[in-house]
């Protein structure tokens, strides 16, 4: 389509919908534009920047008239962060426009008509829900040590102790830590020049148990005056485990491979429903312990077990869903790809007595039709929680020979969902349950659980 407006016009739009990256959309004359800092609902004057054949850029100029759904985020730095996209968006809003996300893509890419959802499920208090953070540390323009996020789409950090959506005591650690560090002169890690130690802070808070993490992220082998570090550490109620990893590479991968632990454990504790589970510095958690709980209570409904059942959970991380399958199937064979998880995974089952569960490394895309083809391996129903790439076709060509009665897909891409959705019910399977979960309030991130059943059973 032509664009009906040209690079500096001055427009009148009505924004419609959000983006995904959070930015409003609005049409002029049929052609559409994305436009940062404005929300559904607002009358915008905008300024075009930047047109391309189907859809432009413009920046916003004037509010005419503020959309009903703003809120004044609780966070003062929402605008800038790169964390939180839409908490300047009423929560109702954002559920329902996560809703509808999940509904757009399996119409338009997965070529699924009516599509029948049950309602997102959303959180009472959208706030302090992260278990995990992960704080880069640098320093501001004036040479101060700098500790808090990135700001959107840039490495630029944001100084700040304090955020709403992560554990609360992660400002009494970053407080500490940051005087440790101007009182020792311990240099921040720069990314331009490759030099200096610490570039992050991990933390890790088990939810249930209020157990405590903290990780360094350094570009070297050795912390200076770790005792000392350590000492003061130890005084935050929770603290169980100390850790440093190691990443010396020139890379925007925030943890290294190898783990020093310091002190305490190598691992916290943390339960979801009454499964225990170990979590190391590089293992897989779901971040939001509210939500996960009713993420994996919807897998096991959808999974439908009766305890004569053999399933598949790949991609296992560290057997967070196979551990609660296990408790109502005949046995539960888990496949993850990063072996420390497996060695978490192995250990939660054994901690938590669960002896009809069996743990892989490798690629799902590789065990899979490797284990069918050499040993013709059964599965009464397989269940996916793949990365945001979704599934490798050779997996979902192994799942479609062993024919199992059901699959629970769990996603945190609904693009990739649909593509996978697609593949698999233009074959054997048929749609029958679609539930998404809240699990990153406040980000445009969305999370969807799935059930296909066979079409022949
Ligand atoms: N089901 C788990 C983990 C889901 S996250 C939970 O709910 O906690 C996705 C997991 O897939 C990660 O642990 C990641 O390490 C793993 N993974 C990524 N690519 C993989 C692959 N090709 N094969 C198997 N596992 C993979």
């Amino acid at each position: 389509m032509q664009a009906s407006v040209k690079k500096n016009d001055q427009v009148e739009i009505a924004i419609e919908d959000i983006g995904s990256e959070g930015e409003g959309i609005g049409r002029y004359n049929g052609y559409t534009l994305f436009v940062k800092d404005t929300v559904m609902g607002d009358k915008a004057l905008v300024q075009v920047m930047k047109t391309g054949k189907t859809y432009g850029y413009a920046r916003l100029i004037k509010l005419i008239k503020p959309s009903t759904f703003r809120v004044e985020p609780r966070c003062q730095i929402a605008a800038r962060c790169g964390g939180c996209q839409l908490q300047h968006v009423e929560y109702q809003k954002q559920l329902e426009y996560k809703e509808n996300k999940v509904r757009n893509c399996l119409t338009r890419i997965g070529g699924f008509t009516d599509v029948v959802m049950e309602p997102i499920s959303g959180m009472d208090e959208p706030y302090y829900y992260r278990n995990k953070s992960q704080f880069p540390v640098g320093r501001n323009k004036d040479g101060s040590i700098a500790i808090g996020f990135y700001a959107g789409r840039t490495h630029a950090i944001i100084d700040t102790e304090h955020c709403y959506i992560g554990a609360e005591v992660n400002t009494e650690i970053l407080h500490y830590i940051r005087s440790f560090i101007e009182k020792y002169k311990i240099e921040p890690y720069s990314e331009e020049i490759h030099k200096g130690l610490l570039r992050h802070i991990l933390t890790r808070v088990g939810y249930s148990t209020g157990e405590i993490m903290v990780c360094l992220v350094i570009n070297g082998t050795e912390f200076p005056h770790k005792e000392e570090l350590i000492k003061g550490l130890i005084n935050i109620q929770g603290m169980k485990s100390i850790c440093l990893n190691v990443n010396k590479e020139k890379t925007n991968i925030i943890l290294g491979e190898k783990i020093i632990p310091l002190w305490g454990e190598p691992y916290i504790t943390d339960q979801i429903g009454t499964v225990s589970y170990r979590i190391s510095p590089l293992s897989f958690y779901q971040v939001n312990p509210i939500q996960t709980k009713k993420l994996y209570d919807i897998a096991l409904d959808y999974a439908d077990l009766h305890g004569d059942e053999v399933v598949w959970d790949l991609y296992c991380g560290i057997g967070t869903i196979s551990l609660f399958l296990a408790q109502k199937a005949k046995k539960v064979y888990g496949v993850e790809i990063i072996p420390q998880a497996i060695e978490d995974a192995r250990m939660n089952a054994q901690i938590n007595g669960i002896d009809n569960a069996e743990f892989f490394v490798g690629a799902a895309e590789e065990i899979l039709p490797r284990a069918y083809k050499e040993e013709k391996i059964y599965a009464d129903v397989i269940v996916v929680d793949p990365p945001r790439k979704g599934c490798e076709q050779s997996l979902l060509d192994t799942i479609l020979a062993m024919a199992p009665k059901r699959v629970v897909y769990v996603s945190c891409d609904p693009a990739t969902l649909a593509r996978d959705l697609k593949y698999l019910c233009e074959k054997d399977y048929e749609l029958v349950k679609v539930q998404a979960v809240d699990q990153f309030s406040h980000s445009v991130h969305v999370e969807t659980v799935i059930a296909l059943h066979r079409k022949d059973i």
